[in-house]
C-alpha cells in the first residue's frame, strides 16, 4: 500500500497520477505519490529538461505578484493554485504587503487539503475546494465574500491551469464570466502551454497526459490571447515566461528557448 501522509486525504485515488502531484514532485515537492512519481519520470525520459517549466512558471508567479501589489493590488484569487510550494501567492504578497488577502481555489483533493494545513493560522488567507468551471460557487463562496471585495481591484490569477481545460468545457466562456466580477484596473494573469513551441518528441509526452485523468490540451497564440478579450495586455504583451520582466539569472533558466510557455497580465478596462 502506498503511503498516507497527514495532508492526505483518504478518498484520493492512489492508482492513477494527477496534475497537481506530478507538478508538485517537478518542483521537488514531498506531496506526491509513486505513481504521480512513475507517471513524471516516465515524461522525464523523454523529455529530460521538463521540470524547466515548472519552475519559469513559479518564477513568472512571484514576479508577478509583486508586480500586482506595486500596481495597487491587495486581494488575490488564485485558481487552479495547486499544492502550496516554495513562493506561495500569499508569501510573496505578505512580504510586500501583510494585509494582502488570497483566496487559494482548486478542485484536487490534495491541494487543497494540504493548503488547508498550512493556512490554518493565517486569517487573511483560505483554500476553497471548488472548480473553475463553476464561477458562480468560486465567486459566491463565503469564503471569497468574506475575504474578496469584487467591487474593488483584484488580481484572479489562472497560471498553469487553463491547459487543462478542454474546448469542450468553454473555458474562454468561463473566464469571461470571472472578468464581468472584476472592477476596472484589475488583473488576470495567464500562464499557458503552447503548441508554438513544443518539439516534436512531446507528442508522445501529450499521449501520456491523454491516457491519464488529467489531460493537457496545448492552445496556439490565438487561442491563449483570446482568453484576455476585455483586458489590456501590460508590457511586454503575451510572451515566453522568461521574457516577462524577468529580474535575475533564475527567472530566465538555462535553455529559455526551450520555454513552451505563454505567459500575459492582462488589466481590465
Ligand atoms: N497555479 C499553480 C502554479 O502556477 O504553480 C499550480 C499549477 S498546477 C500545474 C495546475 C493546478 O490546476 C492543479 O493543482 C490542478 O489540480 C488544478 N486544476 C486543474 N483543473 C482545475 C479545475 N477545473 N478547477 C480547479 N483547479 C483545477
Amino acid at each position: 500500500m502506498e503511503e498516507q501522509h497527514a495532508w492526505s486525504p483518504r478518498t484520493i485515488d492512489l492508482s492513477q497520477p494527477n496534475a497537481a502531484r506530478v507538478y508538485d514532485y517537478y518542483l521537488g515537492g514531498a506531496c506526491n505519490f509513486a505513481v504521480d512519481r512513475a507517471f513524471a519520470d516516465r515524461v522525464l525520459a523523454i523529455l529530460p529538461e521538463a521540470r524547466l517549466p515548472a519552475r519559469l512558471n513559479r518564477a513568472f508567479l512571484r514576479r508577478v505578484v509583486a508586480f500586482c501589489v506595486r500596481n495597487g493590488i491587495r486581494q488575490f484569487l488564485d485558481i487552479g493554485s495547486g499544492i502550496p510550494t516554495a513562493g506561495n501567492v500569499h508569501d510573496v504578497a505578505h512580504r510586500a504587503d501583510p494585509s494582502c488577502r488570497v483566496v487559494y481555489v482548486d478542485n484536487d483533493p490534495v491541494a487543497v487539503a494540504h493548503g488547508e494545513l498550512i493556512l490554518a493560522d493565517d486569517d487573511l488567507v483560505a483554500t476553497l475546494a471548488a472548480d473553475f468551471r463553476d464561477p458562480e460557487t468560486v465567486l459566491t463562496a463565503p469564503v471569497t465574500r468574506k475575504l474578496l471585495d469584487f467591487a474593488e481591484p483584484v488580481a484572479v490569477l489562472m497560471t498553469g491551469l487553463l491547459h487543462y481545460v478542454p474546448d469542450a468545457d468553454g473555458p474562454h466562456g468561463v473566464v469571461a464570466r470571472y472578468r464581468e466580477a472584476m472592477a476596472a484596473d484589475s488583473y488576470l494573469v495567464l500562464s499557458h502551454i503552447t503548441s508554438a513551441r513544443l518539439p516534436p518528441r512531446v507528442r508522445e509526452i501529450g499521449d501520456l497526459y491523454r491516457a491519464s485523468p488529467t489531460p493537457l490540451y496545448d492552445r496556439g497564440r490565438r487561442a491563449i490571447s483570446g482568453f484576455f478579450t476585455g483586458f489590456e495586455l501590460e508590457r511586454p504583451g503575451l510572451v515566453y515566461a522568461p521574457e516577462w520582466r524577468p529580474d535575475s539569472p533564475e527567472d530566465v533558466g538555462e535553455h529559455p528557448e526551450s520555454c513552451a510557455l505563454y505567459v500575459g497580465v492582462g488589466r481590465r478596462t
